[in-house]
């Protein structure tokens, strides 16, 4: 762990905390003080969209500030609203661990939509 220039931690082996200090150039659909969103690598709807607070912490069982999750929760509706899906309606998931499908251990809420979603999968 480390501080970058804006003072938050950061992990220097995170994929996420790489992108979000812009080392690939990634485009952010939106970003604000607590939160950056970016369009999947590997989109499963015509919307797929991460939504990462720019604090490392890897998921909801690494005691994350209750502060931090309501910046990222206030941050969807505004990434969805610059997604065009505000109004179409959007789907939520966020991955815990690997048994969840946890693949990048930064927390992260995945937005898709642009496209209907039967039942399943709640
Ligand atoms: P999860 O399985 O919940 O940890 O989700 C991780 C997501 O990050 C997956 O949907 C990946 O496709 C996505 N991902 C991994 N690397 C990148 C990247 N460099 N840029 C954008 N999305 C990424
Ligand atoms: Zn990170």
């Amino acid at each position: 762990m480390s501080k970058n220039n804006d003072g938050f931690e950061v992990m220097d082996d995170c994929i996420f905390c790489r992108i979000i200090a812009g080392d690939f150039g990634t485009d952010f659909v939106y970003e604000d003080d607590y939160v950056v969103a970016f369009d999947d690598i590997s989109p499963q709807a015509p919307v797929h969209t991460l939504i990462v607070p720019r604090v490392h912490v890897e998921n909801l069982e690494d005691n994350p500030d209750p502060e931090l999750l309501g910046n990222v929760f206030a941050a969807i509706s505004k990434v969805a609203k610059v997604k065009g899906v505000d109004q179409s309606g959007y789907r939520i998931i966020q991955n815990n661990g690997a048994g969840a499908g946890q693949t990048v251990f930064h927390l992260h809420v995945h937005l898709m939509g642009g496209k209907p979603f039967g039942e399943g999968m709640v």
